[in-house]
């Protein structure tokens, strides 16, 4: 089958022929129709993250199954299916109480093994991680939940418990910030985005934030300096934001988010903290003085999933509104290696069905990476 490979760490991956994956007698092989182009598969290729080389990237996809192993029941050849970015074991205490999402035993396609930039990807225990899709959910719609809305609905609603009504700063329009605008939006909440690019902030206004920051220089939001965000944010909302998401993962914004939360607001981490920025500093005078509840959010298990697709079929929540470009599998590699500039404006998605031919946007404007 073709996938997108890569040898070496930062080498520009390209498309070539790999062996077929095996079916495993608890899993399942997808053949693959869409497949999301995520920071963290750059975090992997960039070696942050590392993987076993040589690697084949993705971990949101969505796709109908080709294989069944011998042990699997409730689903059929045919289904068309998604599965979270963390799999579970199945067995583990952790994901017999439905939280598969911080199993011990998880695999991670993409990261612990072969991802979905490829004609086809192996799901190991597919009854606890396969998440069937309504028919309504288009397949390039579909390669958006898998991470970056899931891991935002799930930062939002189950952790940072925002009500309607309720302000949500969102620091970092990328991916995982524009899905916790458009969660927060979909709830009624109040949200304020906060990022260095304009055209991030222009999509962030598209999906209805009522408030913008535009922050840092071109050298983006990890080099805020001395620019007092967090009074900025307090000053937009009085008393500071009832929840605030780092969507960015960087010691200052981490940091900045948490001083902008009212008193009892909740702090969500959500972008990666790698490497020397694992051991960030948080203000935790305040979070002790005002009550401050800080949560790390690690994407979203298979049994949480109806929660959000009911706001989906609902009409409330729109996942292809964050798509901002649909590519071929051949301009994978290019797409990966331009997120070293930065953020881009929207999610990009690789539909398996169509031939290199350039980019275009899903809403007809064009794509710009910044
Ligand atoms: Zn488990
Ligand atoms: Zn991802």
């Amino acid at each position: 089958m073709r996938a997108v490979v890569y040898s070496s760490y930062g080498e520009l991956p390209v498309v070539r022929e790999v062996a077929e994956p095996e079916c495993p007698a608890d899993g399942v092989v997808i053949a693959v129709a869409a497949t999301g182009v995520c920071r963290s598969d750059w975090h992997a290729w960039r070696g942050h993250d590392p993987v076993a080389l040589p690697h084949v990237p993705g971990h949101e996809f969505a796709g109908v199954i080709l294989e069944r192993g011998s042990q699997v029941d409730g689903f059929a050849v045919g289904d068309r299916v998604t599965a979270p970015f963390v799999c579970g074991c199945g067995r583990c205490e952790l994901c017999l109480s439905g939280n598969a999402q911080v199993c011990p035993e998880q695999t991670q396609p993409g990261f612990t093994g072969p991802g979905s930039f490829a004609e086809r990807v192996v799901i190991h225990g597919a009854e606890v991680n396969l998440v069937r899709l309504p028919d309504s959910v288009d397949f390039v719609a579909a390669a958006a939940l898998g991470c970056r809305l899931a891991t935002a609905f799930r930062a939002v609603t189950v952790h940072g418990r925002l009500a309607k009504g309720q302000w949500l700063a969102v620091y970092g329009c990328g991916g995982v910030g524009l899905s916790a605008v458009l969660v927060g939006v979909a709830l009624g909440a109040r949200v304020v985005a906060i990022d260095p690019h304009p055209a991030a902030l222009d999509r962030a206004r598209q999906l209805g934030v009522e408030r913008c920051l535009s922050v840092g220089d071109d050298a983006g939001m990890k080099h805020l300096g001395p620019v007092p965000i967090d009074q900025a944010v307090r000053d937009i909302i009085d008393g500071g934001a009832h929840v605030t998401l780092d969507a960015v993962g960087s010691p200052v914004i981490a940091a900045t988010a948490v001083r902008s939360l009212r008193r009892r607001g909740r702090h969500v981490q959500v972008g990666l903290l790698l490497g020397e920025d694992a051991m960030t500093a948080l203000p935790m005078n305040v979070v002790i003085a005002q009550e401050l509840e800080i949560y790390g959010s690690h994407g979203m298990a298979a049994v949480d999933y109806p929660a959000m697709l009911d706001l989906i079929t609902s009409g409330l929540l729109q996942p292809e509104r964050l798509i901002g470009s649909v590519i071929g599998l051949e301009e994978a590699g290019e797409a990966l290696a331009a997120m070293d500039a930065g953020t881009t404006t929207g999610i990009t998605v690789i539909d398996l069905a169509r031939i290199a031919t350039g980019s275009t946007m899903s809403d007809g404007a064009p794509t710009t990476v910044t």
